[in-house]
């Protein structure tokens, strides 16, 4: 049941002070950059003012401009001959970062994800089939390394080309399949334009859908469509790429890696820790690493802890499913938006397929959302269509407060992606 044992049977007290030790080890580390060194310097602190794990508040934040700023090598705590891999983001903005591994930090964030893959019960015999992109994004290779770590079959058939995915999974027998949820969608379509019934023709019989936001409801449909179990799975290139926190078998929240990440959720106004069990900005620090350690991590995405333990038994800590990233909430009318909110009354309703499009438009200073959605049949029936359009118009204003344009449009018509799917166009901002 558990590929680590030594690490995710830990007692609570057991975490903490291992994370203690590790702690105290990766802030000296920290010391070999000029970053670090200047950081403490400014905040009058020096490495033995960490004695416990609250010390940690005394640290202040790293964020992603940080990171921007030291491009390429400049956080690094190792001579450049020791680093055996970087992974660059290029982000939305444009400006790259890059995050640098020693063998050492390779090999442990293998260990993490193939952990995570035990976790939700993959075994030596499963075929595992990666449709993330390689290169530079990190859920190729990060999958690839954990996958083979277990010992499983790893298919690296990449990002795209759905057809030919779809013939390595009847093939090879594809048993676990890794997949941005959006494109678990596409691919149902396609095989339903093969002619391929999952449950019939294939042997998959998990998913790893992540690194993309995602609603419940949109699991679930994942799972119903192609008869499987989908597992949620949270990571950035910041901490590695995949592996920081995954769902176990019970489905109910990510457990977070605390033998290699200290949590912490704050307020983003305020940056003091929010309540137990509030939602926050996830602040990661590792503690795990080598090459790039980085300290308080403001990681922008939202969650919270959730209360209570696992019947898995670990105790890791329990991240909730993601509700964004801070910079993917829509102000509309000076309200505060999440897509995921908006996905999760569409899903809702039996007639949409899985794909669609928020546009913010400011028509004669006034702002407004149109929401197109796909259906998941064709219909010239209009009276009903009419009746839907109004009844999801209904109830996305009672979730958002703001009255959205609906428009069924028909299934496949939307943009597709090749990586991560994209929901909100905001073309206010052009105005400016
Ligand atoms: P980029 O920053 O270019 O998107 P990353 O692959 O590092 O590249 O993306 C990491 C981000 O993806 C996370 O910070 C988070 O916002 C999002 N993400 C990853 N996994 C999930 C998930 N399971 N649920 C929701 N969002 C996720
Ligand atoms: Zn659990």
């Amino acid at each position: 049941m558990y590929l680590h044992p030594e690490f995710e049977k830990l007692t609570r007290s057991e975490i903490e002070v291992l994370q203690l030790e590790r702690l105290k080890k990766t802030v000296s580390r920290c010391m070999n950059t000029e970053f670090y060194r200047k950081r403490f310097a400014e905040n009058n602190i020096t490495p033995d003012d960490i004695r416990s794990l609250s010390d940690l508040y005394k640290i202040p934040f790293t964020t992603k401009q940080d990171l921007r700023e030291s491009y390429p090598f400049k956080m690094s705590t190792v001579p450049l001959s020791q680093v055996v891999r970087l992974h660059s983001s290029s982000g939305t903005t444009g400006t790259p970062t890059v995050i640098l591994h020693t063998q050492k930090d390779l090999d442990e964030w293998a260990n993490a994800v193939a952990r995570c893959l035990y976790m939700v019960g993959l075994r030596q015999g499963d075929i595992f089939q990666n449709s993330s992109g390689y290169g530079m994004f990190t859920g190729g290779l990060g999958f690839q390394y954990g996958a083979e770590r277990l010992g499983m079959l790893t298919v690296p058939a990449a990002a795209g080309n759905t057809r030919r995915q779809i013939k390595f999974i009847t093939d090879f027998g594809t048993t676990a399949l890794h997949a941005i949820p959006s494109y678990a969608g596409r691919l149902y379509e396609v095989m339903e334009e093969m002619g391929i019934d999952p449950r019939r023709d294939t042997r998959l019989h998990t998913l790893i859908i992540g690194a993309e936001p995602h609603s419940e409801e949109q699991r679930r449909r994942i799972e119903n469509m192609l008869g499987v179990k989908a597992y949620n799975s949270f990571g950035m290139s910041e901490m590695c790429g995949p592996g920081v926190a995954f769902e176990c078998q019970e489905q109910n929240g990510l457990h977070i890696w605390e033998d290699y990440y200290i949590v912490e959720i704050v307020n983003p106004d305020t940056l003091e820790p929010v309540k137990e069990g509030e939602i926050g900005e996830l602040v990661l620090t590792t503690i795990n690493r080598e090459a790039m350690p980085l300290l308080r991590y403001r990681t922008r995405d939202l969650t919270r802890i959730l209360p209570g333990s696992c019947p898995c038994g670990r105790h890791h800590k329990r991240l909730d499913r993601m509700k964004g990233r801070s910079d993917d909430m829509i102000i509309l009318k000076g309200v505060n938006i999440f897509p995921i909110q908006i996905e999760t009354i569409l899903m809702q309703f039996q007639e949409l397929g899985n794909d669609y499009l928020i546009t913010l438009t400011n028509e004669e200073a006034n702002d407004l959302m149109t929401v197109e959605v796909e259906l998941k049949e064709f219909s010239d029936d209009y009276h009903h269509l009419q009746a839907l359009t109004k009844e999801i118009a209904r109830q996305l204003k009672d979730e958002i407060l703001v009255t959205p344009v609906v428009r069924l449009v028909s299934k496949g018509s939307l943009p597709k992606q090749e990586g991560k799917a994209i929901r909100v166009k905001d073309l206010r901002k052009t105005l400016i």
